[in-house]
């Protein structure tokens, strides 16, 4: 199939060609008309399959707007027009989060969702250890419709009452049976808890073998499976 026969939006279809894709790749194919449908899902994938966007497009396209809007930047270097307020923050959010095992993959995540939100105006923020907290807790301050985080600082943050996932409505696993090889069982729980139950949850791994990933599948409810 093609990108406009997999049920996304047109704005969602001019995020698609912002990334420059032409075609999904399987996961993509097999994934994105089911999260659309707002269905949980176990999806085998490695990196390197296109599972950024497969996670991303279907969620984005159905996410609501919670977070201040970001001022826009003019061309000129100026961020607002002169005399215009800087927008205030409401501390809401976020709606969707989603968890991936290092910094790396957080980086690369937050990059294809800040392309897609040039498009859609979500505010994405990211945050992961190694680094100040003062940025991130401001971030999470100001408002953020998407998290993007690794285990440990988001655990971090949880506890120092920085961050509330109360109002998660999507939640992603990326490379959940990595998550579980680096010990982050633990923290992924006490994340998971924070979140509500009525939410809907992905959960992406190289592979869905019991042993690999069967101390979290209790995370997903009634999943539909992508296996490619
Ligand atoms: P990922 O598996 O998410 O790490 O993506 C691997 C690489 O594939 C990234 O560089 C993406 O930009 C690229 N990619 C993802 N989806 C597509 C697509 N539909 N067409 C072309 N490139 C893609």
């Amino acid at each position: 199939p093609a990108f406009d026969e997999l049920g996304l939006s047109d704005e969602m279809l001019r995020a698609i060609e912002n990334l420059g894709y032409t075609a999904p790749t399987p996961v993509q194919a097999g994934s994105i008309p089911v999260v659309l449908e707002g269905r949980d899902l176990l999806a085998a994938a490695q990196t390197g399959t296109g599972k950024t966007a497969a996670f991303l497009l279907p969620t984005m396209n159905n996410l609501e707007h919670i977070a201040p809007p970001k001022p826009v930047r003019e061309r000129g270097g100026r961020n607002r027009r002169r005399g215009a307020k800087k927008p205030e923050g409401n501390g809401r959010g976020p709606v969707m989060l989603v968890i991936t095992p290092t910094r790396e993959l957080a980086q690369q995540i937050d990059e294809v969702a800040g392309k897609i939100a040039d498009v859609t105006g979500h505010v994405a923020v990211t945050v992961v250890g190694g680094v100040s907290y003062k940025p991130q807790t401001a971030a999470l301050k100001y408002g953020c419709d998407i998290l993007v985080a690794t285990p440990g600082r988001l655990v971090d943050l949880i506890e120092q009452g920085a961050c509330h996932l109360d109002e998660v409505k999507v939640l992603v696993l990326d490379e959940a049976d990595r998550m579980l090889d680096m010990g982050f069982l633990p923290a992924v729980r006490r994340i998971v808890r924070e979140t509500p139950a009525e939410r809907q949850t992905l959960l992406f791994s190289a592979t869905l073998d019991e042993e690999a990933v069967g101390e979290i599948t209790d995370l997903v409810s009634d999943p539909a499976r992508v296996e490619i």
